[in-house]
């Protein structure tokens, strides 16, 4: 079945996009838990979580780092955290793999990470 964000990169939905490449798309989550919450999504629809994607494809997902890492500097001014939620027992609901990057320009502490 098509993901929703399946639907965000095709456009059939629309996002609050911040970066697109080839390879992958940044959009700003519909449900912010932290001051910055953005996702970055693989294009592919191969993945279901990041097990599969470092196991199918380890270069994508060290792709990935990078563009949330080069994203943490324009947005939080450089710290980040990235969350996988993987498999439901974890809170994923969307199985299209993605990671959650969290941050704050006034910075994080443990217990501003918030239910994901
Ligand atoms: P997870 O629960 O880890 O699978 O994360 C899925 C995330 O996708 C949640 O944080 C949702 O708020 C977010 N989400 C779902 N639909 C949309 C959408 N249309 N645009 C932006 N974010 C979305």
């Amino acid at each position: 079945m098509t993901s929703v964000f399946t639907r965000i990169i095709e456009r059939e939905i629309p996002a609050d996009v911040v970066y697109e490449d080839e390879q992958v798309i940044a959009f700003r989550d519909i449900a912010p838990r932290a001051p910055v919450h953005l996702l970055v999504v693989p294009k592919s629809p191969d993945y279901a979580d990041v097990v599969e994607l470092a196991a199918g494809d380890p270069a994508l997902l060290a792709h990935l780092v990078a563009t949330a890492d080069a994203l943490a500097r324009e947005h939080t001014g450089g710290d980040f955290r990235l969350v996988f939620n993987t498999g439901e027992g974890a809170g994923q609901t969307v199985f299209h793999v993605h990671a959650h990057l969290l941050g704050s320009r006034a910075g994080m502490t443990e217990e501003s990470l918030g239910e994901l």
